[in-house]
């Protein structure tokens, strides 16, 4: 038997108990296991400490020195503790010991130097150190131990039960003279020596035991390739063979809609990047295999325009396409839009949401089955079982982020042959990330504004400077502009929320009177009718100031509107303001985003706000968002798990990503199923792989 496949139980100094907490705390099964728990961070055992150096708490230090005095002390029922005196030139500490009491004060020797190790505190100017590790002077000179000393991932109940990092570290040596740790090399020859790789019997060693900063670092950088390799092949892989296996509708007709439409009803010239991403959309549903992509663009870069075009190459070739929107709002600003842009077009675009009336549902319906309407845009309500229809071509959904994984796959469900799938989403993924999650979906790329657009300009502004701000929007709706004051709605049960909300509103109407200002106001609490009303006032232009939660984060098209005004902004996340902001700047007019804070801040607040006024740029804010957040909050508790990566970080080592991925291609295109000898082992590994892990297929 492969020696790492043996249960952890039998490794010495491990045995059933140990082994047991190591299974449930860890997930550390076997040998293997363990040698792949990586360390966080390496303690630098080369710095001696001297004891007038020390300073404030918790700091790990090692320092020479003598004890010159021992005391047991008891304390509490039957309790005791030992404390020693411990001195080196410079000062006194105490060193103390609650367990094994006895034992360690037997074994201890006063007046020899003893190189000591472990987290200091500090009580006034006395500083202490509890359980110290202790070695002789000569001891330590002897052993060879690293410089660098790692620190392994643990848990609470690992140090209450004694598997300490000193424990983890001594397994580790075990394990490696145990197994005589012969790893067999899993990358090809031609990569290794390319990129200079350390092999990986030398990375494995050096990641544990670093014989240098130089050697810790080259097997950092071959591990973390490896691991991000691996990956890559697989989603590579799996993208490779959908495109083969799933057959799709192919769309190889262009036909009159679309032509017609392109030729005589453009409201305006499409930007470069919006034709580009409509050949690449065309080109891939016009193959014989289902398309699944995403097609990013910041907000305002003109989305529903090629969604539009996309669906009218469905209905070119004699399929139905559907729209599908997070809210009922949106679902009828597109509706609204579609139809508008179709006018000159003998296209049957309909909508279906939660409101629909029972007769209009039934037409609906109706002619979804027999194949009558063409478009249907709509909300969740798209998803229930009652919706059939005739031939399902193609599913746009808008603003990705808000649907669920399961969600998408019971559209794919409504029909045999699955519709090519287009995912519009604002909430740019950062590419580092796009490229490790949706390695399996393409990407299209808007990453063209339309053209006169200026850049909206942010300002952050403090609470108390309010009447400076209120003078600005006047002067703005002077100019025949329209404002949207934002107010949190975090949560949509949090009665100070809506409290906030309608205190705003009062102030605002007291400040903003009639009958020189009309104001609306929409908040989730409304009926979706009177909101859609509110709403219609402010597009038609009959209110000038749009009082709101986040309800009109996603997809309102005002051009007229200028202002963004978003109060308590350090309470948003970054995409949220960011989305925000992209209500305005629609228009030709210079548009204004203005973030409303108190003076206290987080840091990580300030940062938001900083950014913010910093950049407009949708994947800059994502960067940035990526970096204080993580990656597993921005894709929501539903993907967490994928990135269970066991040494890299997709954040700090995406230039090894990038690498990483870039050798994944190019070792697929040369032997797509990895045939040859030299890919053996590699082989081997990505069938073991993907025999274990389902984790990447969530798309479809
Ligand atoms: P988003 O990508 O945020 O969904 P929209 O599709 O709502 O953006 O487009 C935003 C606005 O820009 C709309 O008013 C739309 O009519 C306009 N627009 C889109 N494409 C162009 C273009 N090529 N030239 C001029 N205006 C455009
Ligand atoms: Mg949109």
């Amino acid at each position: 038997m492969n020696p790492l496949q043996t249960p952890i139980e039998y490794l010495k100094g491990i045995g059933p108990s140990r082994g047991e907490l190591l299974r449930k705390e860890l997930n550390i099964h076997r040998y293997g296991d363990l040698m792949n728990l990586f360390p966080n961070r390496y303690i630098d055992r080369t710095r001696y400490y001297k004891i007038n150096e020390l300073q404030g708490t918790t700091a790990e230090v090692q320092i020479i020195g003598k004890i010159i005095h021992m005391k047991t002390v008891e304390f509490g029922k039957n309790q005791k503790r030992l404390v020693a005196t411990f001195t080196d030139e410079t000062g006194q500490m105490d060193l103390t010991w609650f367990q094994g009491v006895k034992w360690i004060r037997e074994s201890l020797k006063l007046n020899e130097v003893y190189v000591i190790f472990g987290k200091t505190s500090n009580y006034g100017s006395q500083y202490s150190m509890a359980h110290p590790e202790m070695e002789l002077l000569a001891e330590h000179k002897a052993s060879l131990r690293s410089a660098m000393q790692p620190v392994y991932p643990s848990t609470e109940k690992l140090t209450q039960r004694g598997i300490t990092n000193r424990v983890v570290n001594k397994a580790m040596q075990q394990l490696f003279i145990e197994t005589k740790a012969q790893f067999i090399e899993t990358l090809p020859s031609n990569i290794l020596d390319n990129l200079k790789l350390i092999s990986k019997n030398e990375a494995m060693f050096n990641i544990h035991f670093p014989k240098s900063q130089e050697l810790l670092a080259k097997a950092q950088f071959r591990l973390k390739f490896e691991e991000l390799f691996f990956i890559q092949l697989q989603l590579i892989t799996k993208n490779l063979i959908r495109k083969h296996k799933i057959k799709g509708h192919p769309f190889d007709k262009v036909g009159t809609n679309f032509t017609d439409f392109y030729n005589n009803h453009l409201p305006f010239e499409l930007t470069n990047a919006q034709k580009r991403v409509i050949k690449e959309i065309r080109n891939d549903m016009g193959s014989n295999a289902q398309m699944n992509r995403l097609l990013q663009g910041d907000v305002g870069s003109g989305k529903t325009i090629v969604a539009l075009m996309c669906m009218l190459l469905a209905k070119d070739n004699g399929f139905q396409s559907c729209l599908m929107a997070p809210t009922e709002i949106l679902a009828n600003q597109h509706f609204i839009g579609l139809t508008e842009l179709a006018k000159d077009l003998n296209i049957n675009i309909k909508i279906l949401t939660g409101s629909s009336k029972t007769a209009e549902r039934k037409i609906i319906h109706e002619q979804l089955e027999n194949g009558t309407l063409d478009i249907i845009i709509g909300t969740h309500a798209l998803l229930e079982d009652k919706v059939k229809f005739h031939n399902l071509g193609l599913a746009v959904i808008d603003e990705q982020h808000r649907f669920g994984v399961e969600q998408r796959s019971k559209l794919w469900k409504k029909n045999e042959i699955p519709p090519h799938i287009l995912v519009m989403t604002a909430t740019p993924i950062p590419r580092t990330l796009a490229m490790s999650l949706y390695g399996d979906l393409d990407i299209s790329v808007i990453d063209e504004l339309p053209p006169g657009r200026k850049p909206i300009q942010t300002v952050h502004r403090f609470d108390s400077n309010r009447l400076k701000v209120w003078k600005f929007l006047k002067d703005e709706i002077a100019k025949g502009r329209q404002v949207y004051i934002v107010y949190p709605l975090i949560n949509e049960s949090s009665t100070q929320d809506y409290k906030d909300l309608m205190d705003g509103y009062e102030s605002i109407s007291r400040d903003f009177p009639l009958p020189n200002y009309s104001i609306s106001i929409v908040h989730g609490q409304m009926k979706p009718a009177e909101k859609e009303a509110e709403m219609q006032r402010f597009v038609a232009g009959k209110t000038n100031i749009m009082v709101a939660t986040t309800v009109i984060e996603v997809g309102v098209n005002v051009p007229n509107a200028s202002v963004m005004v978003i109060e308590s902004a350090e309470r948003f996340g970054l995409s949220q303001l960011h989305q925000l902001r992209g209500r305005v700047g629609r228009g030709a007019d210079q548009s204004y985003c203005i973030l409303m804070t108190g003076f206290k801040l987080s840091n990580d607040s300030k940062t938001r706000l900083e950014t913010m006024c910093k950049t407009n740029d949708g994947f800059e804010i994502a960067e940035v968002d990526l970096k204080l957040r993580g990656p597993g909050d921005i894709l929501g508790t539903q993907q967490s798990g994928i990135l269970n990566l066991q040494i890299a970080d997709l954040v700090k080592d995406r230039d090894i990503l990038m690498v990483a991925r870039e050798y994944a291609i190019k070792l697929l295109k040369e032997d797509a199923s990895m045939e040859k000898p030299e890919y053996q082992k590699l082989r081997e590994i990505f069938i073991e792989m993907s025999a274990k892990k389902n984790i990447w297929n969530y798309i479809s």
